[in-house]
């Protein structure tokens, strides 16, 4: 334990899937707290997170959880089993409802149980959806401003490695909760990066689509009821001064009145109309 260690905040990275095991974990009992162990192994400088222990037979007495005997035996049994070759970095409990912090009473079981410098505490609000991680700094037990979630092919925190750090924000508790949200999204997964802009471009190419479909069809209804300006060459009556009577009754007036007599022979289309015009002479019109 170098002074150096405790100085500095531990670096966190915690797979996706173990965080989602530990909120599936927490919201299994909305009243009372759950707890386990958080398993992985210390690597450049950085905590690793990629699985966990849930600690049955813990004591749920009131708010807080306890590590029992019986809670050891059963972590101790599955880590020997699932994970021989990796360590306890850590432990994680829920907070059903009262926020993000350590207890008296879990600062005594981090310092207990947990007391090496790189070892986490994971708080977890199933309430709120809220999670927090705690360590050791400058002696202190203190919120980590930031972690990282890394994804966990084989338990592998693949993508870590490639990720650009994210920078520190000058007061981390105002921020912290920003920048986990944004890590979250950024580390989740590359394909969902892509899924996303997929989904983006079908979104804009069906809303366009739509836009269009609406137009279309509000042209056609317009086209449809509107009358029709037809201009027709009229022959007029060079005595009178009126259009051809003649002219009118077989042409003129059927095609510019639909709710007039079709002639026979022509046109079949104005028929339906008829029905709901009582002014309508329908098939007598004709002289
Ligand atoms: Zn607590």
């Amino acid at each position: 334990m170098s002074k150096s260690a405790k100085d500095k905040h531990a670096n966190v990275r915690i797979s996706t899937e173990v965080a989602r095991q530990i909120r599936q974990h927490a919201r299994s009992n909305l009243k009372t707290e759950v707890c386990g162990v958080l398993i992985g192994g210390f690597e450049d400088g950085c905590t690793h997170v990629r699985a966990s222990i849930g600690g049955a037979n813990a004591a749920q007495g009131g708010a807080h959880v306890t590590f029992t005997q019986d809670t050891w035996e059963h972590i101790y049994k599955i880590k020997d089993r699932n994970f021989p070759d990796e360590r306890i970095v850590g432990w994680y409990h829920s907070h059903p409802g009262f926020g993000i912090f350590l207890s008296d009473h879990d600062t005594f079981i981090h310092k207990n149980f947990f007391s090496a410098p790189e070892q986490v505490a994971w708080v977890f609000d199933p309430h709120s959806d809220e999670e927090g991680c705690f360590g050791w700094h400058s002696g202190r037990l203190e919120r980590i401003p930031r972690f990282s979630f890394t994804d966990a092919h084989g338990g592998e925190p693949a993508n870590a490695a490639n990720k650009p750090e994210p920078r520190r924000s000058p007061d981390p508790d105002s921020e912290w909760e920003e920048e986990t949200v944004r890590n979250a999204k950024s580390n989740d997964n590359d394909d969902s990066g892509s899924d996303e802009d997929l989904s983006k471009l079908a979104r804009t190419a069906t809303m366009i689509f739509s836009h269009l479909a609406v137009l279309l069809i509000g042209g056609l209804l317009v086209w449809y009821f509107l009358p029709h300006i037809v201009v027709l060459p009229v022959p007029v009556d060079p005595q009178t001064g009126r259009p051809l009577k003649e002219f009118m009754d077989r042409n003129f007036l059927n095609s510019l009145s639909p709710n007039s007599a079709p002639a026979p022979g022509n046109s079949p289309a104005p028929a339906a109309p008829a029905a709901g015009k009582p002014q309508t002479k329908g098939n007598d019109a004709q002289p």
